[in-house]
């Protein structure tokens, strides 16, 4: 078998947190030992060490390495997460549910929010979500996976897991050692060019020794070492519709019950996030540091923890924004590196999950093509500019009155995103110009949560009169519940299948 001899002969990953350790798992599970695969990492300057609650998507990273869910569960502390429940974002006193899966079940080809919207526009006050059966299941700390059967309401919910992201990154370091990946420790103190290319040629540390490669993959980080400190790749930046830019962060001890969802509280200049792990519950709160003092965020924190506390509070800085060109030279940004958005809707592990994807798909050889590069940017920026927008709509639809949410409120918004929201409001209707990764259940699930509630439903609803919309909805809110009742409890689910770990 003949092979193309300008193959990649090596890579060198620089970095260790959650991206590089990812990045270098799925590398070895699919190159193997065909590709030389060095990691370098610096213990001196450590991880950012939060990202504890993800999304779906992610069972499909484990799975195709061959990570099975008992193995990862108890390696990682973790526990299931059947959404997010979101408190005081509309109104300071309302709660909403976003669901993984979907609301209910269609009974008709008119979609079942125009039939929720008639009855709701004619006075009945039951919520949207209450046709989800994973706020079914979330409302009693229940969990079980679904079950196989379309036609069961059992198999309307989806799950993700809340984790300790350092063990995780310790469990892909074992996986990824053992595939052939070469770990250095060392901390990177200059990057060396190529002068004709401009590509990087290796990466020097502080002790002295290079780290040479056909190919680097930036997981630096915040720092992006490589993207933007050396190759200047540009950074686009989204403070104006994304304000937030600072987190205080602080574990506690659990709860008496182990909740199967994320709880993201809104504050008067941020909100703050509660991912219930099996050894502890992670915290924190993130807010803008142009409404909000440091101290007063983390005495906010304090104040609502569940728990004793776990430590002191760290501060973490961020900006939100994207890389320009995630993909420059013979050099992908990964993670952090490549940009930030805050972690309302826990996307960030999975932007890694679907960069690792993309860079597979597009790996180049040694002539280096730009194709790939453009394709790679391509894809990236329509996947978190999208991602952005919907994160925007949680701060622009609100109708909370301190001045950092007036000004959310208030603040001109991307075009695409007012496209979205003006069709929503007049007709109900979910357009969508661009393929996302939030489907119609996530944006039903933040629009009418932050009472964003449109003007007029399907007319089809109204020209079938066969179809019972206000029976079949109080039938699929009924059956839900009874549905509910037949899965144990989050704890009992997690002491029934998988060890629970004594530390953390
Ligand atoms: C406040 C906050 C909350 C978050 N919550 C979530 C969440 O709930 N869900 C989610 O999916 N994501 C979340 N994230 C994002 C998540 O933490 C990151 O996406 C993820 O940890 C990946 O980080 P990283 O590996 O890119 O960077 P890091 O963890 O910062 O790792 C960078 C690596 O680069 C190394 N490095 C840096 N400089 C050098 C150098 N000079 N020499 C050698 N090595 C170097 C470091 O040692 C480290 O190993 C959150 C992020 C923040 C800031």
């Amino acid at each position: 078998m003949t092979q193309n001899p300008d193959r990649l002969r090596s890579i060198a990953i620089i970095g260790g947190g959650s991206a590089g350790w990812m990045t270098a798992a799925a590398l070895a599970n699919a190159v193997g030992r065909n590709i030389a695969v060095t990691l370098v990492e610096s213990e001196e300057i450590g991880t950012v060490g939060v990202g504890e609650a993800t999304i779906p998507p992610i069972k499909s990273f484990n799975a195709q390495l061959g990570i099975g869910e008992a193995e990862f569960v108890t390696a990682t502390n973790a526990s299931f997460k059947l959404g997010i429940e979101f408190v005081g974002w509309g109104t300071s006193d309302s709660r909403y549910f976003h669901p993984f899966g979907t609301h209910g079940a269609d009974f008709d080809r008119v979609g079942l929010h125009h039939y929720w919207l008639r009855e709701h526009l004619n006075g009945d006050p039951t919520p949207f979500d209450d046709c989800s059966m994973c706020k079914a299941l979330a409302r009693d700390n229940r969990f079980g996976p679904p079950v196989d059967n379309p036609r069961d309401v059992r198999s309307t919910h989806a799950y993700a897991y809340h984790f300790d992201a350092g063990l995780y990154a310790r469990l892909l370091r074992r996986y990824a050692e053992a595939r052939g990946v070469v770990r250095v420790e060392g901390r990177v103190v200059d990057v060396a060019r190529e002068p004709a290319s401009g590509n990087i040629a290796h990466v020097r540390l502080a002790d002295g020794r290079e780290v040479a490669a056909d190919f680097f993959v930036d997981c630096s980080g915040f720092a992006a070492l490589l993207i933007e400190r050396t190759l200047g790749a540009g950074h686009e930046d989204w403070t104006h519709w994304l304000p937030c830019d600072r987190a205080v962060v602080m574990p506690c001890a659990n709860a008496p019950s182990l909740t199967p969802y994320t709880r993201a509280t809104a504050h008067r200049a941020g909100w703050q996030w509660r991912i219930p792990l099996q050894s502890r519950q992670g915290n924190g709160h993130v807010y803008c540091s142009s409404h909000i003092g440091d101290d007063e965020a983390a005495a906010v924190l304090r104040a609502t923890l569940d728990g004793a506390p776990l430590g002191e509070p760290r501060l973490l800085k961020f900006k939100a924004g994207r890389r320009k060109r995630a993909w420059s030279h013979n050099c992908v940004s990964i993670g952090l590196a490549s940009g930030f958005l805050e972690p309302l809707e826990s996307t960030s592990l999975h932007l890694v999950q679907t960069s690792i994807e993309r860079l597979l798909l597009l790996l180049p050889d040694r002539h280096h093509d730009p194709l790939n590069a453009e394709e790679f940017n391509r894809a990236t920026i329509n996947e978190v500019e999208r991602i952005r927008d919907f994160l925007i709509l949680h701060y622009h639809a609100n109708r909370r009155p301190e001045p950092f949410w007036r000004a959310c409120a208030a603040m001109p918004i991307p075009d695409e995103l007012a496209y979205k929201i003006k069709h929503f409001t007049a007709h109900a209707r979910l357009v969508s110009p661009h393929d996302e990764l939030f489907r119609n259940a996530s944006w039903l699930a933040a629009y009418l949560g932050q009472g964003v509630i449109p003007l007029s439903y399907d007319q089809l609803a109204d020209a079938r009169p066969h179809v019972d919309g206000a029976g079949q909805l109080r039938k699929l809110r009924e059956l839900m519940r009874a549905a509910a009742e037949t899965f144990p409890t989050h704890d009992a689910y997690i002491a029934r299948h998988f060890r629970v770990a004594q530390s953390a």
